[in-house]
């Protein structure tokens, strides 16, 4: 059983980006990613912290908008539309999930699709199912740097994808297509699961379930992926039985330090491509 490391793959590839962002600064460019949270739900403070952190660690200017819960979804879409017209300001992201009052789809909409380093907006979802969006989602992008990374052959083989979120699932599913892989999306509602993920090559579990993936459910030599991130008695865990599946597998990400770090990592690189495209 190989480790997908995504820890040292991001880290490897930080170092890339850190050069490219010196170059850059050389020709007068200096990357500016801007990092919007409303509210102060915790989990999403501590994600903000980590990913305006990693733009420090490479150059990369990261400012950070702080907002009330009880903005509005009008004055958020001001602040958006701020954003899109500064021209130091390359990468915008709206930390998910947003408040109750609050519609996602008209915020994700207002950013201009230049500088969704999110690859949330509708212009980079369509155009990611033809395969040429302006940027990929951070986590299923992440996802595809490691297979390439381990040699990792996608095309042809039978993929099962657990989770249909629009973060992970769906745009994964989308990519694989792509690479020519056969893609099963299974989701809260697909009947039998084990049927489905007993007959993969790759598994994907993108749910936040833990334990939902168990080494019953796993064919022997799988390359298995576990994106879910829950907590149990404060430790993080992501969604597959680590220690049954990884008997049977033939690569598996661990959690933490799978594919966390390459969502950072895939961030980073979004932004520094969006500058780069602004020259
Ligand atoms: P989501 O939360 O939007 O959707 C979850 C999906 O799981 C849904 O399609 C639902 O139908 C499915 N599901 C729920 N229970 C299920 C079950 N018992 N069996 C099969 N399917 C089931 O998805 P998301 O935003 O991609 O998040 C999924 C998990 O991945 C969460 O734990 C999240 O924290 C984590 N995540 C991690 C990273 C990372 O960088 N490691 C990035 C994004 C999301």
């Amino acid at each position: 059983m190989v480790l997908l490391d995504g820890k040292s793959l991001s880290k490897k590839m930080r170092e890339e980006i850190k050069k490219e962002v010196e170059g850059l600064k050389k020709q007068g460019v200096i990357p500016g990613l801007a990092v919007m949270l409303v509210g102060e739900n915790p989990a999403s403070q501590l994600y903000v912290n980590m990913k305006t952190k990693a733009c420090e660690d490479v150059g990369i200017y990261s400012i950070n908008h702080r907002m009330p819960k009880e903005i509005s979804e009008d004055e958020l879409i001001s602040v958006i539309k701020m954003l899109n017209n500064n021209p130091m300001v390359h990468g915008i992201l709206v930390q998910l999930p947003l408040p109750p009052h609050i519609r996602e789809e008209r915020v994700i909409e207002a950013i201009d699709y230049k500088k969704d380093v999110d690859g949330f907006h509708p212009y980079n979802v369509g155009t990611l199912s033809r395969g040429n969006p302006m940027f990929y989602p951070c986590t299923p992008f992440g996802i595809m740097k490691l297979f390439e990374e381990y040699k990792i052959e996608l095309k042809g083989k039978d993929v099962v994808v657990v989770g249909a979120g629009n973060i992970t699932g769906k745009p994964m599913s989308a990519m694989l297509t792509n690479a020519d892989a056969t893609v099963q999306l299974c989701h809260i509602h697909t009947k039998n699961l084990k049927d489905k993920t007993s007959k993969a090559d790759i598994l994907i579990s993108a749910v936040g379930k833990p334990h939902l993936i168990t080494q019953e459910m796993v064919k022997e030599g799988c390359v298995v992926v576990d994106v879910g991130i829950s907590k149990i008695n404060g430790k993080v865990t992501g969604d597959v039985d680590f220690e049954g599946v990884s008997q049977k597998a033939s690569y598996i990400t661990p959690v933490p330090g799978g594919v966390g770090p390459m969502t950072i990592a895939m961030l980073l690189y979004n932004t520094l491509k969006s500058a780069i495209n602004s020259k």
